[in-house]
């Protein structure tokens, strides 16, 4: 029946070597095995669903299938058609755990890094036509707040340089002096502040679970395959002749293969040509089973992502006071605050940190001490405020400079990366989707050159730092 093969394996952080399976089943029941034979004669036996066969190959594998593994999958399909196949696999199709599935999508435009004001761009226009592009029934429920950025006297040069550059990239906004901010916003308290800045287009808030749902399906319609699995390990083949900047001579070891495990506690494996991690917070974790991180030379460098969590909270029945045109403030301690769409209830929230220095904080404390004092200071009125968690809420936080990660790896350069970037994951994952496709079939970026989000600032330790918040 099917190949077999004697490999080494990295498998949860383990690297077995010259253990011997078979490709298109690696670990069975021999109960389930049995009765899978028996369901080839007889399919009453079989209990799964009869037309699913678990791939063993594919020209594209998609490691998560949240907002960027399946716009990496749509731009794809939609670029190649029948010409590469592409499989997505996804641990949990309920996307509890995906970053957005709770809080409102924001858009917004406001970046010092021209890459992220040019991936807003792209997006805006791709939410635009999402139901020519997408779905005619996909209702996005966009809303434009508008955002404004608030700077104090530390912050205002840099704000104004910003704006120079934004209105260079044809983004369209506003500079609020103090006596603006408190005529349109009489709620703000602008003792310490010096300048804001509204867009004034293309800025507000988005449905991201409906995105989701119709990025998922529309790729579904163009022939990629969602596998419902966990990728538990990479399968490596020596490359004793590839010599490598860098790299060891005769110690090269190639990516070939994802190895997963499904809902039925079987694994399998699928061979690649080409792998696009886009895991969210578990993308570190995942790297390390591909070596990366783990090894020498290049290896030793990891993935620097890690998951983050924070609160979100409710300040009740306030947003009667501010008005329905609440745009999305960023204040200038990273406090961000914002309408809950037609509730009478504000969502604020700090901008999770790149060092995690709020984890030994109780809940009590990160409310008392870091979210209390900026909420007030800034919307005095809140003082006497009910004050509620919302919900809490995680992201893939890139330790290292805080900006996405994008592009191929230096040493597995059939494994590329889509991670990182945060907060700004959904709203940018149509021009991720478009960049990485690019990046696979044109071997270069063609629509937005994106070369400074690639791993190799890792190596020459550059970090690439987004200053939008003031
Ligand atoms: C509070 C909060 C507010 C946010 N607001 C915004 C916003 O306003 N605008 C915006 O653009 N973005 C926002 N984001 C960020 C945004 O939600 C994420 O960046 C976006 O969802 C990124 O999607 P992703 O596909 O990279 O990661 P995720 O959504 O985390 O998805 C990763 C997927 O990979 C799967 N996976 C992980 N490991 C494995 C494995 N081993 N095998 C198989 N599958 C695996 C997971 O199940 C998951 O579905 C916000 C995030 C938070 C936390």
């Amino acid at each position: 029946m099917a190949t077999k093969l004697l490999n080494n394996i990295f498998c949860n952080g383990r690297k077995l070597t010259n253990v011997r399976y078979f490709a298109r089943n690696i670990r069975k029941d021999p109960f389930k095995k049995t009765l899978d034979v028996l369901a080839i004669d007889m399919p009453s036996f079989s209990n799964k669903k009869k037309d699913f066969v678990y791939p063993e190959h594919s020209d594209i594998v998609i490691i998560g299938g949240s907002h960027i593994g399946s716009a990496i999958a749509h731009a794809l399909k939609a670029r190649t058609g029948e010409g590469l196949s592409v499989v997505v696999i996804e641990k949990d199709f309920t996307f509890k755990k995906a970053q957005n599935n709770v809080v409102l999508g924001t858009l917004s435009q406001h970046f010092s890094l021209p890459e992220n004001v040019h991936l807003s761009k792209y997006s805006i226009d791709f939410l635009r036509g999402v139901r020519e592009t997408l779905n005619e029934d996909c209702d996005l429920q966009y809303t434009p707040t508008g955002s404004l950025v608030l700077a104090g006297e530390k912050y205002a040069d840099k704000l104004e340089e910003n704006i120079v550059m934004l209105n260079e990239l044809g983004v369209r906004n506003q500079v609020l002096t103090k006596t603006e901010i408190n005529r349109r916003f009489p709620w703000i308290n602008t003792q310490d502040i010096k300048l804001g800045c509204m867009a004034i287009e293309g800025e507000g808030t988005f449905n991201s679970w409906s995105l989701l749902k119709a990025l998922v399906q529309k790729s579904k319609e163009l022939g990629t395959t969602y596998v419902n699995a966990e990728v538990v390990g990479f399968d490596v083949e020596k490359q004793k002749d590839v010599l490598m900047e860098g790299v060891t001579p005769g110690t090269f070891r190639r990516i070939n293969k994802v190895i997963y495990r499904t809902e039925d506690n079987e694994e399998y494996a699928l061979k690649f040509a080409v792998c696009v991690l886009a895991a969210g917070s578990n993308s570190g974790h995942l790297a390390k089973l591909a070596g990366i991180g783990t090894g020498k030379d290049i290896l030793q460098i990891p993935l620097p992502v890690e998951k983050r969590e924070y609160n979100v909270y409710s300040v009740e029945g306030k947003a009667s006071e501010t008005g329905l045109c609440t745009p999305m403030v960023m204040d200038t301690t990273g406090l961000w605050l914002m309408r809950n769409g037609m509730e009478n209830n504000l969502l604020c929230g700090n901008l999770p940190l790149m060092k995690d220095d709020t984890k030994n904080m109780s809940e009590q404390e990160y409310l008392e001490k870091l979210i209390k004092p900026s909420l007030i200071n800034r919307f005095p009125s809140c003082e006497n405020a009910e004050i509620n968690k919302f919900t809490k809420e995680s992201h893939d936080c890139n330790t290292y400079d805080n900006s996405g990660i994008l592009g191929p790896h230096p040493y597995h350069n059939n494994l590329f990366l889509a991670t990182g970037f945060g907060r700004l994951g959904c709203q940018h994952a149509p021009g991720i989707g478009k960049a990485i496709t690019e990046l696979i079939i044109d071997s270069q970026y063609m629509t937005i050159d994106l070369t400074r989000f690639g791993f190799d600032r890792f190596l020459m330790n550059e970090a690439l730092v987004e200053f939008n918040v003031y």
